[in-house]
C-alpha cells in the first residue's frame, strides 16, 4: 500500500513537472517568436522605406531633368520620357505621380490604392507623410514628398516584397529554433524530471528505511514487522491452498538483567551490548536459513519470525538462540556475562494474527524468564495464568493506595530450645476478589513495576511501625524485612530507613534485611556498598535463599552480613538424602569459619530440626515451629511464650543427642 503511494508519488511529481517544463517552453517560445516577429517587421519596415525612398529620389532627379531640358513654366510628360522614366521604377512600384504646380500627371497608377485615405489626404493638404497599409492581402508603402523650392510633389507606392521576404525568412527560422527549443525542452524536462524523480525517490527510499530500521542497531523494527505480517497474511489470504500448509514460529527474545547493566554501567555500554547481541542474533538467523527475519521490537526486546517451521525445528532454533546469546560479550575490556529468555509462539496453532502471537510469545517468554528455562514453548494452560498477572500489574498502584499489602509474620527460633528471636515479615496481598495472595502470585510482577521502590517503602514503614507496637508492649523482636535488589538502585532507600527508625523511635538492631544471594550479580559492588551504608546504621543484615545461587561464595566472602539463610531446598530431603546433608555440613562449616550466623528455612519435621541442631545450625524457621500469622496471631503466640525469655516450644521441644 505504502510502496503504491511512492509510486505514484514519483509519477505525479514527473508529469508535472514534465507539464511545467512545456509550458514553460511554449510561453519562452511565443515571447521569443512575437519579439523576433516584431523586430523583423520593423527591420523589413525600415528596408522598405529605404528602398523606397532610393526610388523616389532618383524619379525626382529624373524629373527634375526633364524638367530644366523642357524651361517651360507648364510641364507635360510626353510618351517617350514616360517610357524612359518607367524604365527606372521597380516592377513592384504599383503608384507613381507627380505634381507640378498642382499638376497631377500619372506614371502608374492602380487601384489598389485608389481609396486610401491617407495618401488622399496628403495629396490634399500638400505634406510629405508616408506610411504602410494593407489591401486585399497587400501590404503596400506610400511615400508623398513635397519639394516646396521646386514646387513640385511625388507619389510612389510600392508592394512591399523585402518586408515580406524579412518576415517569411525569420518566420522560417524562427519556427526552426521555436521547434528546436520545444524538443530541447522536452527533453530537458524529461532528463531533468528522471533526476529529480530518482532523488525523490532515493530520499524517499532511505525515508522509508529510517521508519522501518532501528538506527542503533540496523535491524527492522517494529513498523517493519507490522508491515511485513501485514503483507504476509494478505498473501496467505490470497493463496488459500496454501494456507492450510503453513506453520511458522515467532520468537520473542528479552536480555535477562539488562536493566542492571543499564543501570549500573551506564546507558553507552547498554547501547553496545544491545548492538552485540543483535549482531549475534542476526547472524546466527541468517545463517540458519536467510528467510528468517530478526526485528528489534523495542529495548531489549527482539523477535524472530522463522517462517516454514514446525516444532521440532522452532525448538532447534530457540535452543540456538539461547546458546548464542549466552556466549560472554567483550565491550571495553569487561566480560559481559549474557542470557536471554526466549518465548515462541507457532501459527496458527498459538494464533492467526500477528497480535495473538506476540502475546502468547510474550507469555510463554515470561514463563521462561520466571523459571529460567532459557526457552519456552507456548502452551494454553500458561495463559491463564499470565492473564492474571497482567491484570493484576493493572492493579498494583490501587492496591498501593488502598493498602492491601499486609504483613504476615514467621518466627525464627533459637537452635536447639527454639526460643523465638525474631520474625520475618513476608508480605500478603488482600485482593477485594482473588482472597489472599501469596508472594508467589505477585512480587515478580512488583519487581519488573515502576512502583518496587514505593512498594518497598510502605514494606519497611509497616515492619518499623509493627516493631514500635510491640515495643510499646515490651515484645523485643527483631523484624527482618525482604527486599528486591531492584532496591538496591533506589538512592533514597537507606535515608528512608535511617528515617523511619528514627521517626517511630525503633533502635537500628531491631531491624534485619534479607536479601536473597541471586539476585544481584550484576553489581555485587553496589550490594556491598549498600549494606555498608546499612551496616553502619546498625541495621541487621541476611543473605536468604543461600546456595541457590551462582556466585554462593563470593557473597559469603565479600558481603558483611550477620546471618546466612540456608535454603528450603536443602533442608527438605536432607534426612533421607545424604547429597543434602553434606551440603548443609560444607555450608555450616564454611558460615562458622567466617563468622556468620546460620538461619535453616523451610524446617517443616522435628527430624529437621533435630538434625540442624546436632550440626550446629544457630537459628531455624518454618512451618514446624510457626507458619507466617497475621500481626495479631502472631502477637498471641509471642505473648503466650514470653519472648525474651528461654521459651521452649513445648510440643516441638528438640532432644539434642
Ligand atoms: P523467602 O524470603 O525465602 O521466604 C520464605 C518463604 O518460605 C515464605 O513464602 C514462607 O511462607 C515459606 N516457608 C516458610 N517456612 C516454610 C516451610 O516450612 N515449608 C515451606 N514449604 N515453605 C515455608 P512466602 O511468604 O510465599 O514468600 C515467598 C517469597 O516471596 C519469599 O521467600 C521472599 O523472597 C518473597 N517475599 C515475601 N515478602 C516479601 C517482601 O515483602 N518483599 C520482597 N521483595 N519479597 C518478599
Ligand atoms: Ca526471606
Ligand atoms: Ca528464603
Amino acid at each position: 500500500m505504502k510502496e503504491m503511494t511512492n509510486v505514484d508519488l514519483a509519477a505525479g511529481l514527473r508529469s508535472r513537472l514534465l507539464y511545467t517544463s512545456i509550458g514553460l517552453a511554449i510561453v519562452v517560445s511565443i515571447i521569443f517568436i512575437s519579439v523576433a516577429f516584431n523586430l523583423s517587421t520593423d527591420l523589413g519596415e525600415s528596408l522598405e522605406a529605404e528602398h523606397s525612398h532610393y526610388q523616389r529620389d532618383q524619379l525626382k532627379n529624373h524629373i527634375k531633368n526633364l524638367v530644366s531640358k523642357n524651361k517651360k513654366s507648364s510641364f507635360i510628360l510626353n510618351e517617350n520620357d514616360k517610357t524612359a522614366l518607367l524604365t527606372i521604377l521597380d516592377e513592384d512600384i504599383i503608384g507613381a505621380e507627380f505634381w507640378f504646380d498642382l499638376q497631377r500627371t500619372q506614371l502608374k497608377k492602380h487601384a489598389l490604392y485608389a481609396q486610401n485615405n491617407e495618401i488622399s489626404q496628403a495629396i490634399k493638404t500638400n505634406e510629405s507623410s508616408e506610411g504602410f497599409f494593407e489591401k486585399e492581402d497587400v501590404r503596400l508603402f506610400w511615400s508623398y514628398q513635397y519639394y516646396p523650392t521646386d514646387n513640385f510633389s511625388l507619389l510612389i507606392v510600392r508592394k512591399t516584397y523585402a518586408l515580406d521576404q524579412a518576415i517569411s525568412y525569420v518566420v522560417n527560422r524562427l519556427s526552426i529554433t521555436a521547434f528546436l527549443t520545444f524538443w530541447l525542452t522536452i527533453w530537458f524536462a524529461l532528463f531533468f524530471s528522471a533526476l529529480v524523480t530518482k532523488r525523490f525517490e532515493e530520499s524517499n527510499d532511505r525515508l522509508k528505511y529510517l521508519a522501518t530500521h532501528d538506527v542503533l542497531t540496523g535491524l527492522p523494527n517494529r513498523t517493519f514487522l507490522y508491515q511485513y505480517a501485514l503483507a504476509f497474511f494478505h498473501a496467505l489470504n490470497i493463496k488459500v491452498s496454501t494456507k492450510k500448509q503453513t506453520k511458522f514460529a515467532l520468537y520473542i527474545i528479552d536480555l535477562d538483567k539488562f536493566k542492571d547493566i543499564n543501570d549500573t554501567m551506564g546507558h553507552l555500554v547498554g547501547d553496545e551490548l544491545l548492538k552485540a547481541i543483535s549482531a549475534r542474533l542476526n547472524k546466527l538467523c541468517k545463517e540458519y536459513d536467510k528467510n528468517v527475519q530478526v526485528i528489534r521490537y523495542g529495548g531489549d526486546e527482539f523477535v524472530v519470525w522463522s517462517e516454514k517451521t514446525n516444532e521440532e525445528q522452532g525448538r532447534e532454533l530457540a535452543e540456538k538462540i539461547v546458546a548464542t546469546c549466552r556466549k560472554p560479550i567483550e565491550l571495553n575490556h569487561y566480560q559481559f556475562e549474557t542470557s536471554v529468555s526466549v518465548g515462541v509462539a507457532f501459527y496458527p496453532q498459538d494464533g492467526v494474527k500477528l497480535d495473538e502471537l506476540i502475546k502468547n510469545a510474550d507469555i510463554a517468554m515470561y514463563q521462561a524468564k520466571k523459571h529460567r528455562l532459557g526457552f519456552q514453548i507456548f502452551q494454553r494452560d500458561l495463559f491463564t495464568q499470565s492473564e492474571q498477572s497482567i491484570s493484576l500489574r493493572g492493579q498494583l498502584n490501587a492496591a498501593l493506595q488502598q493498602k492491601e499489602f499486609v504483613l504476615f509474620y514467621q518466627p525464627k527460633v533459637k537452635l536447639p530450645h527454639g526460643n523465638i528471636v525474631g520474625v520475618e515479615a513476608l508480605v500478603r496481598w488482600k485482593h477485594p476478589k482473588e482472597g489472599l495472595l501469596t508472594p508467589n502470585v505477585f512480587i515478580d510482577i512488583v519487581e519488573q513495576s515502576m512502583f518496587v521502590h514505593e512498594f518497598t517503602r510502605y514494606i519497611i514503614h509497616q515492619a518499623i511501625f509493627q516493631c514500635r507496637t510491640w515495643l510499646n508492649n515490651n515484645i523485643k523482636l527483631r523484624i527482618a524485612v525482604n527486599i528486591s535488589p531492584y532496591n538496591l538502585m533506589d538512592p533514597e532507600l537507606v535515608t528512608y530507613i535511617d528515617q523511619q527508625l528514627k521517626e517511630h523511635d525503633v533502635p537500628a538492631e531491631y531491624l534485619e534485611i534479607e536479601l536473597t544471594e541471586n539476585a544481584s550479580m550484576v553489581s555485587i559492588e553496589k550490594t556491598q556498598e549498600v549494606f555498608q551504608q546499612l551496616r553502619g546504621l546498625g541495621v541487621k543484615l541476611s543473605i536468604d535463599d543461600f546456595g541457590t545461587g551462582m556466585s554462593s561464595l563470593a557473597y559469603v566472602k565479600q558481603l558483611n552480613v550477620d546471618y546466612i539463610k540456608i535454603d528450603r531446598s536443602f533442608v527438605t530431603d536432607m534426612v533421607n538424602d545424604k547429597r543434602d546433608e553434606a551440603v548443609i555440613i560444607s555450608m555450616l562449616v564454611l558460615c562458622q569459619k567466617l563468622n556468620k550466623l546460620t538461619i535453616a528455612e523451610g524446617v517443616e519435621t522435628a527430624e529437621q530440626a533435630e538434625k540442624l541442631a546436632i550440626l550446629g545450625c544457630d537459628y531455624a524457621q518454618g512451618y514446624y515451629f510457626s507458619k507466617p500469622l497475621p500481626c495479631d496471631e502472631m502477637t498471641k503466640l509471642i505473648e503466650h511464650q514470653e519472648v525474651g525469655k528461654s521459651v521452649v516450644i513445648s510440643q516441638n521441644t528438640i532432644a539434642v543427642k
